[in-house]
């Protein structure tokens, strides 16, 4: 081996070890709802309170057991999980793919962001909410704590690309960072984000970094 392809060696080794230290896991989520207390309460009775099934990865959010009836124009969802707690805004997420079964477009929007999107029907039973907007699919991103983004040098709000490792690797672009000391470090993508990328439990990504 020549000096030269030492040097290239020993930095892609500099390079793998950087980027191992900088990797987080992969988390895919399904279709689930957010709710307001004024729907919960519609749906389930006044002052209800939902009931936590099981912790999520990001402090304090959490899946719970009550299920919801989401229902579109074509076609509907029946056990569709509802994660806590509650919100200022009851907030539907789905796939793109979820939005063909439904026969309804929704727009890729950051968590939140629920203006002008289209509503959808939630039942539970007899009980319906028809919502007048709400219906997203959320825009794929990375919630950092503010340690790990200092590390790996990117702020709030900031688009990168991220390299999602396994056996179907894929690097998705257009991936927005999500910074706040209530997070803990990880990506979420879709059920068809997850599928593209042939994801598993524990499968990693690192954000690339524009040269
Ligand atoms: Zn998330």
């Amino acid at each position: 081996m020549s000096l030269d392809q030492l040097v290239d060696k020993i930095v892609e080794k500099i390079q793998d070890e950087l980027e191992s230290r900088e990797s987080f896991e992969v988390e895919a989520s399904g279709r689930h709802v957010h709710l307001s207390q004024k729907d919960l309460d519609t749906l389930f009775g006044h002052g209800y309170q939902l009931t936590k099934a099981k912790d999520l990865s990001q402090p304090g959010q959490y899946a719970c057991q009550e299920r919801l009836t989401v229902l579109g124009p074509k076609g509907s969802f029946h056990n569709v999980v509802i994660l806590g707690p509650v919100r200022g805004e009851s907030q539907v997420e789905v796939s793109l793919t979820d939005c063909l079964q439904l026969g309804t477009k929704a727009p890729i929007r950051e968590s939140g962001d629920i203006e002008g999107t289209p509503g959808v029907i939630l039942a539970n039973g007899n009980k319906v909410v028809s919502l007048d907007k709400g219906l997203i699919v959320a825009k794929r991103h990375v919630h950092m704590t503010p340690e790990d983004a200092a590390r790996a040098g990117v702020e709030n709000h900031e688009i990168v690309q991220v390299k999602v490792e396994g056996e179907r690797p894929l690097i998705f672009d257009d991936v927005v960072i999500r910074v706040s000391p209530k997070f803990a470090t990880y990506m979420h993508i879709d059920y068809d984000e997850a599928n593209a990328c042939g994801f598993k439990k524990g499968t990693r990504g690192h954000i690339i970094k524009k040269k």
